[in-house]
């Protein structure tokens, strides 16, 4: 078969693989579909941990093609999505629950073999039915879907909140949707691009603000009167980061769900956040979150109908990735099985 194999960084090759057997309790699922994300991006940089030589690709669905001896709770010709994050266990972590900060984690896609590829060995643990009818075109969306579902849990939106959202790509724009289902009644999303904010817009932002247009700050405070009851860092940059702690209000929740690169730092004054009183909270990957996405985007509470998507069959995933990196389109999306 076919497959995106990263070696080292800047060597993301299309190479020919042989699959080898199944173990009892694996399952051989054919990809379908398969998202590139800003992390596929950064790992291929050498920017982002990961164990190479590995297939890239932790966001994809696809088909059984064949389960192992021991498998009992999957078919073959069912439609799946996979998890690729998985747990000891059995570490400090694990045993209290909190399985993504297991000290062993390992991901498909990242340290064992992903969806790049036509085909994908999976642990059954990790695979997902998908209800009839499921929407193709949303399944690479559901593992980001599980991530930002984890951030607005914690989040902890108040019905009634006013919510910043700063940014909106991909996850700005599905947060922008949790967010209002969670209760807000006002949504504020900041973010340059015209392109996104109408889709923001669409998508039911009471307020969508150009940052290069305006001092953000003022405007948020004429809306809200005291600064946001929470805001949610969806960009991953130092500068956006450090504006969140001055759009909350006193007693405010700022949440960092974008990933600031590895060293990046901003000065914080310790008296604002003591003054202001703010909670600041992370929100790192998806623990026990991906039967929840796969429902929320199954019912329509979260909509991907309006992102513009661009497919790529798997020879083009280094452009695939160059329209990720660049942002020429919200998802670029990897069909192996298209040639
Ligand atoms: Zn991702
Ligand atoms: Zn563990």
């Amino acid at each position: 078969m076919k497959a995106a194999v990263f070696e080292k960084p800047n060597h993301l090759l299309i190479v020919q693989r042989s699959l080898r057997t199944l173990r009892a309790d694996e399952v051989l699922v054919r990809v379908v579909s398969c998202g590139v994300c800003g992390t596929d991006v950064h790992i291929v940089k050498g920017e982002s941990r990961s164990t190479p030589p590995v297939i890239l690709g932790h966001e994809y669905s696809g088909t059984i093609e064949d389960v192992g001896s021991a498998v009992k709770d999957f078919l073959q010709g069912q439609q799946v999505a996979v998890d690729p994050n998985i747990c000891c266990g059995t570490c400090y972590f694990c045993r209290r629950g909190e399985v993504h900060l297991c000290s062993n984690l390992r991901a498909l896609g990242v340290d064992i073999d992903g969806g790049m590829a036509e085909f994908c060995i999976v642990p059954e643990q990790q695979l997902y039915r998908l209800p009839e009818h499921f929407p193709m075109n949303a399944s690479a969306f559901i593992e980001p879907v599980s991530c930002v579902l984890h951030g607005i849990d914690r989040a902890k939106i108040k019905v009634g909140d006013s919510v910043v959202i700063l940014g909106s790509g991909t996850i700005g724009l599905m947060m922008l949707q949790l967010v209002r289902s969670a209760g807000a009644s006002v949504t504020i999303v900041v973010e340059p691009s015209e392109q996104k904010r109408m889709i923001a817009q669409k998508l039911g932002a009471s307020y969508v603000l150009n940052p290069n247009e305006m001092n953000v700050q003022d405007v948020v405070m004429d809306i809200s009167g005291v600064g946001a009851d929470v805001v949610i860092e969806c960009v991953g940059k130092t500068s956006t980061s450090q504006s969140a702690l001055h759009l909350a209000r006193r007693g405010g929740t700022v949440e960092f769900f974008g990933v600031c690169p590895i060293d990046k730092t901003f000065p914080i004054e310790p008296n604002q956040v003591y003054f202001k009183e703010l909670t600041i909270v992370g929100s790192y990957v998806n623990p026990l979150t991906f039967d929840r996405a796969i429902k929320a985007l199954a019912s329509g509470i979260i909509k991907v109908d309006d992102f513009p998507i661009k497919r790529f069959p798997l020879e083009n995933v280094h452009e695939a990735l160059r329209y990720q990196e660049e942002g020429l389109t919200i998802k670029s999306i990897i069909e192996p099985q298209t040639v």
